[in-house]
């Protein structure tokens, strides 16, 4: 180092190319962003492309309603820039991690400001009550106000992307609104009264009202075993006296119970929903388009089977 031997105009020089050259070195590092599960992070990444390096503390095939934090996903969380969650108490171990991880950058919750439905009276599988249903996500129509919200977060962080965000998030939102059309198009193939079936948590609920599909669920009626069997006799009837004729099994929930109706029923599950998750990347759900495609496509075939 020749510091003593630089004039007042090599070291404005020297200061002009650190100006210059620092936005463009931090260009070229794709963005530290962390979503909290499998589904929000698509769409995230659908938003982000290239200019950002994610990583999804939830991934595909678990469960997002809890998470005991591991301490390279604090140091995740630490690391990142831009923090997105889904909000209305849907991640509920969110935000000591964050706290826990000192994080420092921006937060987004995606659902926020949006009118949530209540949801079902019973206890969730997990046996806690929540004031509202989280899983907003089973309605395109909702997901479609995250996407310009995500966008402007990574902007905020990372300026010189805003255009890229932009423009990948308008294409993005042309997709999904296809997407609820062709959903409300595969419905049509099925007569209203007819939509009704059987799954194991309540986690359709967003779903029921956008396309008009009633779910009936097991799940949550009790935690206990005795009242629990009280229940399903209870479903049983429902099922037979209502003529429902699709029972599904959800990835991330106990299939037991909706395997011990379909043999008190004669119904065979017609396949699995995946609800809270994506499925890893070999399977049928592995983006948010493909999760919602794959569950409409298989509720509508097995209603209009008969
Ligand atoms: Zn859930």
């Amino acid at each position: 180092m020749r510091r003593a031997g630089w004039g007042t105009g090599a070291l404005l020089v020297a200061l002009l190319q650190a100006l210059l050259v620092a936005p463009t070195a931090r260009a070229q590092q794709p963005l530290p962003v962390v979503a909290s599960f499998s589904i929000l992070g698509d769409v995230v990444a659908q938003v982000g492309g290239e200019r950002i390096a994610l990583q999804v503390l939830v991934g595909p095939g678990s469960d997002a309603h809890v998470l005991q934090p591991t301490p390279a996903q604090a140091r995740q969380v630490a690391a990142a820039r831009v923090l997105v969650s889904h909000g209305l108490g849907f991640e509920g171990w969110l935000p000591r991690l964050a706290r826990a991880a000192g994080f420092k950058g921006r937060e987004l919750r995606v659902a926020d400001g949006q009118v949530p439905l209540k949801a079902a009276p019973a206890a969730d599988r997990h046996g806690h009550r929540h004031d509202v249903d989280p899983h907003t996500w089973q309605d395109v129509a909702r997901v479609r106000p995250w996407v310009p919200r995500i966008a402007a977060a990574l902007c905020e962080a990372d300026a010189a992307g805003c255009e890229h965000y932009r423009r990948r998030a308008e294409a993005y939102d042309a997709r999904l609104q296809a997407l609820d059309a062709e959903i409300r198009a595969q419905w049509a193939a099925v007569p209203p009264p007819e939509r009704k079936l059987i799954t194991s948590h309540e986690a359709f609920g967003y779903y029921a009202a956008a396309y008009g599909v009633r779910f009936l669920s097991p799940q949550g009626i009790s935690t206990e075993a005795e009242a629990s069997a009280r229940g399903v006799a209870q479903l049983v009837r429902q099922i037979r006296a209502e003529g429902i004729r699709a029972l599904f099994v959800e990835t991330i929930a106990d299939p037991r119970l909706i395997e011990q109706l379909g043999r008190e029923t004669g119904l065979k599950p017609a396949g699995r929903l995946y609800s809270d998750s994506l499925s890893p990347p070999d399977g049928p759900a592995a983006g948010y388009e493909a999760l919602m495609r794959h569950n409409t496509r298989l509720m509508v075939d097995a209603l209009r089977a008969r």
